[in-house]
């Protein structure tokens, strides 16, 4: 599933190409997760302006046209943008087109759980809904340490849960919610009230770099991601602990475990990540 450094990875792709690109046709295939909410045609005609992100979402605003606003645009559990300059007929994956005077921005999404939504801004709207209830990005200076130690200090899960909710700081999907528990030497299943100052501090730190590290290396594709030029992101390979059950833990050569929680796979070493 595209977590925070894929979705990043894809706005740092489209977001300077596009910029200024007028809309001269909008193709929807299968129905996304949910509706556009607007006549595609009153879309024709609109400037691209500056992609941004938020969350796993990202934000595509459109000036001018029938339709002032924008798209908020998610890639769900297999979704991917690319950017045709030279488009060949739509696939039967492809369920979102929007055809530009710099190229076709087109969603593949095989499983269909990603959306494409008009809203008239990001703070009004459906925009505004789904966007509500985000936590911190983990890269706002407002997230210091103490506010992280709190949100944390609220919250009796276990600390894996409590990172996946992304209700203490967004970005920590499974695969680096795993490395940076690791990196920070926490278990897994320590409830997330427990957890000192100091290692709260520490942990934010790790989340921060392996979503740093994540993007140096274009994201993770760990089943269908692809950035903008349908390359596969490298991260999976960077990776200590993730999808490395039974193998040696690289920093004090315990072994590597797998377990669910929450029905999903946790990857941890008991060496080095303590309650
Ligand atoms: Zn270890």
């Amino acid at each position: 599933m595209p977590e925070l450094p894929e979705v990043e990875v894809t706005r740092r792709g489209i977001d300077a190409p596009l910029r200024q690109a007028r809309v001269v046709a909008v193709r929807l295939g299968k129905p996304l997760r949910w509706p556009l909410g607007v006549a595609p045609d009153d879309l024709v005609g609109a400037t691209v302006g500056p992609v941004q992100r938020r969350g796993k979402y990202l934000w595509l605003p459109l000036a001018g046209g029938r339709a002032p606003g924008g798209l908020l645009l998610h890639l769900g559990m297999s979704g991917s943008l690319g950017l045709v300059q030279r488009p060949g007929p739509p696939g039967p994956h492809d369920h979102f087109e929007l055809d530009t005077t710099q190229g076709l921005l087109r969603l593949t999404d095989p499983r269909r759980f990603g959306a494409v939504v008009w809203s008239p801004s990001l703070t009004e709207g459906p925009a505004a809904k789904l966007l509500a209830a985000l936590g911190p990005e983990p890269f706002d200076p407002a997230l210091t340490p103490q506010r992280f130690h709190a949100s944390l200090q609220a919250r009796r899960s276990p600390i894996k849960a409590v990172l996946l909710s992304g209700e203490a700081v967004v970005g920590a999907g499974n695969i680096y919610a795993c490395e940076a528990l690791h990196s920070a030497g926490i278990h897994p299943a320590l409830r997330s009230d427990r957890i000192s100052r100091p290692r709260a501090a520490r942990l934010l730190a790790a989340v921060q770099q392996t979503l740093q590290q994540a993007l140096a290396l274009g994201g993770s594709t760990l089943r269908d991601f692809k950035d903008v030029h349908g390359m596969d992101g490298a991260f999976q390979h960077a990776a200590l602990v993730y999808g490395r059950e039974g193998q040696t833990c690289a920093r004090c050569g315990g072994t590597v475990q797998r377990v669910v929680q929450a029905q999903r796979s946790t990857y941890f070493c008991a060496g080095c990540q303590r309650r």
